[in-house]
């Protein structure tokens, strides 16, 4: 079993909705590869192919970010370089429907997507969809969507659990991963940093604060129990982790 960090490019914005502090932020966007008995999962999958060649594709949210996808970082290069076949993955997983997480669904043909109902449902809002917080035609491209409700065991065998951690958006989820080394939480967009997890900074927008809140103390729970927390955003994590964990 291992995980496989890849980083689909990166997106720069102002810090202060992101993270409450004044100044730029440069955020790695992560697709996270893994493999367990022969089956492959993403959770996440990234930018779109597209941002490679301007930010047209971001609508309405376009003033707010900048993204860099060189070439050999899209997620087919990624996979590509880490001699896997985007046509052998299996599910993808979605931490959340938002643009940074599900821009890469196009170049995975065979998997099936696994999300929590919530988030499917809001991902197809109109006013959502009306201010630029879901693009559909990055995710609602034709794969079977296995719907779910609550806490889910993807492979049976209690390896890959699906957490649910809504607040940033209403049907968050996390991933707890439990590696031959230890456990593993993908925290997605429940936490973007390990100091705003640290200092318990919500951030000020989102689906549901108090929320937000709630799922946050949970992670913190499970890393108070020793699982290792990988963050959704953060650049000095990202840059500290090896090609994989095992
Ligand atoms: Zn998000």
């Amino acid at each position: 079993m291992r995980i496989v960090p890849l980083e689909i490019g990166r997106l720069e914005s102002s810090a202060r909705t992101l993270t409450g502090r004044d100044g730029r932020i440069t955020l790695p966007i992560p697709s996270w590869l893994v493999e367990h008995d022969g089956q492959r999962l993403l959770f996440d999958t990234g930018l779109h192919a597209d941002l490679q060649h301007g930010k047209d594709r971001l609508g309405a949210l376009a003033p707010h970010f900048n993204p860099d996808l060189p070439a050999q970082e899209t997620l087919t290069a990624r996979l590509e370089a880490a001699e896997v076949d985007p046509g052998s993955i299996n599910a993808m997983v979605f931490s959340h429907l938002h643009f940074d997480h599900s821009g890469g669904t196009a170049e995975v043909p065979n998997a099936r997507i696994v999300i929590q109902k919530k988030e499917w449902e809001a991902g197809h809002r109109d006013d959502l969809i009306e201010r630029g917080e879901y693009f559909p035609a990055d995710f609602d491209i034709g794969h079977d969507v296995q719907l779910l409700d609550g806490a889910h065991d993807v492979f049976g065998d209690g390896r890959v659990q699906c957490i649910p951690t809504p607040g940033h958006t209403a049907g968050h989820q996390s991933l707890r991963i439990e590696l031959d080394s230890g456990p593993v939480v993908l925290t997605g967009d429940c936490v973007y940093l390990e100091w705003m997890l640290d200092e318990m900074a919500v951030p000020r927008f989102g689906f549901d604060i108090d929320q937000q809140k709630q799922s946050m103390e949970e992670l913190a729970r499970h890393r108070d129990e020793g699982c290792r927390l990988l963050f959704g955003h953060d650049a000095d994590q990202f840059a500290s982790l090896p090609a994989e964990l095992t």
